[in-house]
C-alpha cells in the first residue's frame, strides 16, 4: 500500500469535472462566463493566477472605461461590474489558481496554494489577455539601472496608494492610447514627463509633452540609476535626453503560452489563437476571447468578445459538432491582420482590422476572388496602435466555398504625412509638440 508523504500529498493532483474552463478573469473571460452561466451552461469555472479576479482595469485608476468610453468610469469600477454580473450569474471565480498545462485535449493542469489539480471541462475558454514587452525582449542595449519600466510594471507600482513621485524626470516609449494614460499617471503622481517617443510619423501628443516622432531609443545610460537614453530619428540625427525613469509601453503581445503549450494554432499576425468568427480555435471545444486574441484593445471590446462567445460555445454544449472552419481571412500590406481569421458564417462579434503603417483616408477594398464584397472609407485615419471595428453585414455575400477572402486598401492608401520631421532634441519641459 502507498503511504502518502508529505511531498506526494503536495504533489499529486486532484481530478475535477466542470462544464466550463476559462482561464482568465479579465473582462473578456468574466463577460463570457456571466453569459453562460445565466444561461444555464452548468457549473461555469474561472481561472485567476492573481489574487483579485478583474484583470488589468483593477489596475488602471483613471476613468474612460465603458461603451462608450466614460470619464467617470474607472478601471477598478469597470472590473468590480464584471466581477459582481458574473457571480450573480452564478459562475465560480477561483483566484491564486494558475493554468499551467495541459493534460487532454479539454483537460487543463493547475497550481495553486492549495494544491495541484487536473480540470476537465466540456468546453475551455482562453482568455489570458496580453503582455507587454519589456527591456529585455526589445534588445535595447546599455546598462541594467533602476528606473526602467513597463506601463504594466508602472501601474502596478503607482497604485493606488501611491505618495511618492517614481522619478523626478520620466520618458515613455510610446505613444499610443496606454501611453497617454501612464503619461497621465506618472505627472499626477509628481513625476515630469519630458519626452515622448514613437517610431512612427504621426501620434497624438498631450499637452506639454514634447512628442519626437519617427524616432527609436538606441541606448540606455546609468548606473545605479538610469541617467539617460540615447535616441535616434529615422533621418539619422541622433540625441541624449536626461531622465532618471523610462517607461516601454505599446508593444503588447496577446499571453498565448498556454494556448501555444496546447498545440492550439497561432495566427502570424497577431501571435494569438487563429479563432474563427464565432471565437472557435483550431481545437475543438477550446474557445479563445479577448486581449488573448490580439493584443491591447479597449475594455469594452474584450467584453463584446466574451458576450459573442457565449452562443457558439452554448451551442458546442448542446452538441453542434464544431465546423470545419470557413474562408481565410487575409490581408493585403499594409494592413497587418484581422481577428476572427477565418469566416465561419454567419459571423457574429467584433470584426477587428489593424494597419501596420498610419493611413489617411485608405478605401477599404473587400474581395473573394475578384467579387467585390464591401468597400468602405473609414471617416477616421488608421494607425498601427488602433484597430478599426468592421460590420459584419457584407458576410452574408461571402461564398463558403469560395476560398479566401481578401482585405486591402486601394492604392495601398495615403501615408500620413510626418508633422514633426526634425530630430530628437534633449527634451525641454514645457515645450508642445506640433504634433498634438
Ligand atoms: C495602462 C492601461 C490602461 C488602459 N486603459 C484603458 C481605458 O482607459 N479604457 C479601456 O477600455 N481599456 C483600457 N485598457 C485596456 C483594458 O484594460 C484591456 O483591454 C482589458 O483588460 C482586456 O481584457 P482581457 O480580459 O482580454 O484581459 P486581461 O484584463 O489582461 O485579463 C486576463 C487575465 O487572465 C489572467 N491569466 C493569464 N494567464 C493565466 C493563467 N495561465 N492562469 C490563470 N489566469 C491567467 C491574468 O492574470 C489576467 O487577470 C488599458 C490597459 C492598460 C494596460
Amino acid at each position: 500500500m502507498d503511504v502518502p508523504t508529505a511531498r506526494t500529498a503536495r504533489t499529486a493532483r486532484t481530478d475535477r469535472t466542470v462544464d466550463v474552463l476559462v482561464v482568465g478573469a479579465g473582462p473578456a473571460g468574466l463577460a463570457l462566463a456571466a453569459r453562460a452561466a445565466r444561461a444555464g451552461a452548468g457549473r461555469v469555472e474561472v481561472l485567476e493566477r492573481e489574487d483579485e479576479p478583474g484583470g488589468v482595469p483593477r489596475h488602471c485608476h483613471h476613468g474612460g472605461f465603458g461603451s462608450p468610453p466614460l470619464p467617470w468610469l474607472t478601471g477598478p469600477a469597470y472590473a468590480r461590474r464584471s466581477v459582481d454580473a458574473a457571480l450573480a450569474a452564478g459562475a465560480a471565480l477561483r483566484t491564486g489558481v494558475t493554468a499551467t498545462g495541459w493534460a487532454g485535449a479539454l483537460t487543463l493542469e493547475t497550481t495553486s496554494p492549495s494544491g495541484l489539480e487536473r480540470i476537465t471541462a466540456r468546453a475551455v475558454v482562453l482568455a489570458t489577455g496580453a503582455r507587454e514587452r519589456p527591456r529585455s525582449a526589445r534588445l535595447i542595449p546599455g546598462t541594467r539601472p533602476a528606473g526602467v519600466f513597463t506601463t504594466g510594471e508602472l501601474q502596478r507600482s503607482l497604485h493606488p496608494y501611491a505618495r511618492h513621485p517614481i522619478g523626478r524626470r520620466a520618458v515613455l516609449i510610446g505613444a499610443e492610447p496606454v501611453a497617454r494614460h501612464a503619461a497621465r499617471t506618472l505627472r499626477r503622481t509628481g513625476t515630469e514627463v519630458v519626452a515622448m517617443l514613437t517610431e512612427h510619423p504621426r501620434a497624438t501628443a498631450l499637452p506639454g509633452i514634447p512628442l519626437l516622432t519617427r524616432t527609436t531609443v538606441t541606448e540606455l545610460h546609468g548606473r545605479g540609476r538610469l541617467s539617460g537614453v540615447a535616441v535616434r530619428h529615422q533621418d539619422g540625427r541622433s540625441g541624449l535626453i536626461a531622465c532618471d525613469t523610462v517607461v516601454f509601453t505599446g508593444d503588447w503581445i496577446p499571453e498565448h503560452d498556454l494556448a501555444r503549450r496546447g498545440g492550439v494554432p497561432l495566427a502570424p499576425g497577431t501571435r494569438g489563437p487563429a479563432v474563427d468568427s464565432a471565437f472557435r480555435t483550431a481545437t475543438p471545444g477550446v474557445f479563445a476571447v479577448g486581449n488573448a486574441l490580439h493584443g491591447i484593445e479597449p475594455a469594452a471590446t474584450a467584453t463584446a468578445e466574451g458576450t459573442a462567445a457565449a452562443a457558439p460555445l452554448l451551442a458546442h454544449l448542446s452538441g453542434t459538432p464544431w465546423p470545419t472552419p470557413g474562408p481565410p481571412l487575409l490581408v493585403h500590406p499594409p494592413l497587418a491582420w484581422t481577428t476572427p481569421t477565418h469566416l465561419t458564417l454567419p459571423a457574429r462579434g467584433p470584426l477587428l482590422l489593424r494597419t501596420a503603417t498610419p493611413l489617411t483616408a485608405p478605401q477599404l477594398e473587400i474581395h473573394q476572388n475578384t467579387r467585390p464584397l464591401w468597400h468602405h472609407r473609414p471617416w477616421t485615419h488608421l494607425t498601427p496602435t488602433r484597430s478599426l471595428h468592421l460590420p459584419t453585414h457584407w458576410t452574408t455575400r461571402v461564398d463558403p466555398e469560395g476560398g479566401p477572402v481578401i482585405l486591402s486598401v486601394e492604392g495601398r492608401g495615403r501615408v500620413a504625412p510626418a508633422r514633426q520631421p526634425g530630430p530628437p532634441q534633449p527634451a525641454k519641459p514645457g515645450a508642445t509638440s506640433p504634433d498634438s
